[in-house]
């Protein structure tokens, strides 16, 4: 065998059994599922380790800082992606929200089924997290819930243009998505410490959960559910956590 030949085999026996360096990839359900992460990677040992995780059961919350949110989402460009996990619309576009004097810039949303955070117990059939970063880099996730009616006119603009999974990001310059749209008439909303939801569960970020859930029909649920499996992990512990709640 040539040194080509010897190069060749072994490049077919890394195709063959996926790629050497290639890990097993995270999914919220069975061998790889949510309460396995902390096992797969010691970096995500936060997933079962962290105090401050997300998502979680709203079951109490005391009056806190009146902090109101205030909005100054604008249209942009759609420029969206599959990642086999979730569909995420994503912003660079002087898109904020102003918390409490802090400008925080808008990075993406994305939808999850079933909602993740629960109140009082209830599951909602679809939640979604809007990403916010900070100045100083600080994550800040606002989360709008959905129970199953009305067809929502949001998401009916936006159905059309959800790619199926492995494909690029796309950028469709004549498709204009405003985040505003989708947002609740009411502003209140609980507010605590947790965690990004998938590995690696890093702490520190910061939710405000809106208390007036939306609607989406059973239509839309099932378009989605087309494109991507349920993507919820499981709520998870308070640990000694305060929720406060805004007016
Ligand atoms: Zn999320």
């Amino acid at each position: 065998m040539s040194i080509r030949q010897v190069l060749a085999a072994g490049l077919m026996v890394a195709a063959a059994s996926g790629g050497v360096a290639a890990g097993p990839g995270w999914t919220y359900r069975g061998e790889h599922g949510a309460e396995h992460w902390a096992q797969m990677k010691r970096e995500w040992a936060m997933c079962s380790m962290g105090k401050r995780q997300s998502p979680i059961d709203i079951v109490s919350a005391r009056p806190g800082p009146a902090a109101q949110l205030r909005f100054e989402y604008h249209p942009a460009a759609l420029r969206i992606v599959n990642d086999g996990h979730t569909v995420r619309v994503r912003f660079n576009n002087a898109s904020k929200l102003n918390l409490g004097g802090e400008a925080l810039s808008l990075q993406q949303f994305h939808f999850h089924m079933p909602g993740g955070d629960k109140l009082w117990g209830e599951e909602f059939p679809m939640g979604m997290h809007f990403l916010h970063k900070s100045a100083s880099g600080r994550l800040v996730s606002l989360v709008l819930l959905f129970r199953q009616g009305a067809e929502n006119q949001a998401l009916k603009a936006l159905l059309p243009h959800m790619p199926a999974q492995g494909l690029p990001e796309q950028s469709l310059a004549q498709v204009q998505v405003d985040p505003a749209e989708w947002l609740p008439a009411s502003k209140g909303h609980y507010r605590y410490e947790g965690s990004l939801t998938a590995p690696p569960c890093t702490e520190g970020v910061l939710w405000l959960v809106m208390k007036q859930p939306l609607e989406v029909s059973a239509a839309q649920l099932a378009m989605l559910h087309r494109l991507f499996p349920d993507n919820a992990r499981p709520t998870q512990p308070l640990h000694g956590r305060e929720v406060l709640e805004s007016p």
